[in-house]
């Protein structure tokens, strides 16, 4: 591999973080760009699983996310309004991880940002890029607002609608809408909810994750054909009236519902790139190659599984062009497997397919994320 090499990291989310950790860990010269000046981390609380510990933990920052976030073995499953079916569980093949939690967004973005400064990243904020061209071994960057760089590797982190994949990738596709949209509203937990409790086989897939020792988030995935929208400001009461006729503790939740709510909306897309997801020294990772629905809670994993397997290659391969063959080969079905298996089970939620049916799938493809990176 190339001696004294720079990489520029575009975007500081879940990904371009993990990168930079791993990268300035190995002592690589890495600078972080974020457009956001306040570099925030939005949303209430992401879901967390076996696989996604075991990424955690190879990239050093599980004993703080156990610590802040929350831990459990299972999912208890209810059919509305409130009887229970039984319970489920990603499969226990990495101990001794837990099999599932929660962390609230904003205390998973200080844990990584916090290590990325740590590790002596250079992090810019309110940054981003103006112009990019390539030579055979660097590339040149111009910033917006001024200032330039020359670097041995982009790595374009920039989420689902990135703009850097648009600048290099002009002829790839765009993130298609699945025709479900997703609510999540933060609240406070009650003692008696100790895991994930989801609610199937209704109108709805709703439930809730604990993220703290007393926070949690309520999921609802909902039908919404023809993509509506409604002013924000009426999301409590869209979400109220999605979960009439549910008991137990979405009914509670549902009930304390105002305006007051911290409610999050999303129209559901996802969006797999053609391989490769490099050109040249660009490389995409992160939601910026495959962004997926929340179904099997598994984008966070895909993003930090792409940072470990990618600053293993540039440590090891010959010559970067090696590397990034070689993640390509590591990663391309491994994320196709999440992205596709994702699209399905919100397809089976829009179709009404049978529990059992979608119990199989989610079990077959937690299984398969349990498998080595
Ligand atoms: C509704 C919903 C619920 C989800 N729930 C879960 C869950 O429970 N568990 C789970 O594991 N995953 C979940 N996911 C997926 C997960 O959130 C994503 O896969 C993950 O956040 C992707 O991280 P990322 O760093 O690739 O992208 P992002 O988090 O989108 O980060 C991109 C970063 O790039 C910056 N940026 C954007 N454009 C530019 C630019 N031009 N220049 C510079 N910087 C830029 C942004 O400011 C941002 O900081 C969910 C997704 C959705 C939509």
């Amino acid at each position: 591999m190339e001696k004294e090499f720079r990489v520029l990291i575009v975007g500081g989310g879940i990904a371009g973080m993990s990168l930079a950790i791993c990268l300035g860990e190995m002592g690589v010269s890495t600078e972080l760009i974020d457009k956001d000046p306040e570099w925030k981390a939005l949303g209430t609380g992401i879901t967390i699983t076996g696989p996604t510990f075991r990424a955690f933990s190879a990239l050093g920052v599980e004993s703080e996310v156990r610590r802040l976030g929350a831990t459990n073995e299972r999912v208890k499953l209810f059919q509305p309004p409130e009887k229970f079916i039984g319970e489920i569980g990603p499969p226990e093949t990495i101990p001794p991880l837990p099999n599932n939690g929660g962390i609230l967004r904003p205390v998973l973005h200080k844990i990584l940002s916090d290590r990325t400064l740590a590790v002596g990243v250079k992090v810019s904020l309110g940054k981003s890029i103006s112009f990019l061209s390539q030579e055979s071994k660097f590339v040149d960057v111009r910033f917006v607002g001024g200032g330039s760089g020359r670097f041995d590797l982009v790595v374009g982190a920039d989420g689902a609608f990135s703009e850097l994949r648009t600048h290099v990738f002009p002829e790839a596709s765009e993130p298609t809408l699945t025709g479900q949209g997703c609510f999540r509203h933060l609240t406070d937990k009650p003692a008696d909810v100790d895991c994930l409790h989801m609610f199937v086989g209704g109108p709805v897939k709703t439930g809730v994750t604990p993220c703290s020792s007393n926070q949690m988030y309520l999921f609802c995935n909902a039908p919404m054909p023809g993509n509506p929208r409604w002013d924000p400001k009426d999301d409590w009461k869209k979400l109220r009236e999605l979960l009439i006729g549910y008991e137990g503790v979405v009914g509670s939740v549902r009930d304390a519902l105002g305006p007051q709510s911290n409610i999050v909306y999303r129209p559901l897309e996802n969006f797999l790139m053609n391989p490769p997801w490099y050109r040249g020294r660009v490389v995409l990772i992160g939601d910026a190659a495959h962004a997926t629905t929340p179904h099997l809670a598994a984008g966070a994993m895909m993003a930090v599984e792409d940072a470990l397997v990618l600053s293993e290659l540039i440590g090891s391969a010959v010559s970067l062009d090696t590397a990034l063959e070689a993640f390509m080969d590591r990663r391309f079905e491994r994320c196709r497997h999440v992205v596709e298996n994702s699209r399905t089970l919100g397809q089976y939620e829009l179709d009404g397919v049978s529990t059992v049916e979608h119990k199989q799938l989610q079990e077959e493809s937690w299984q398969r994320m349990a498998t080595p990176i």
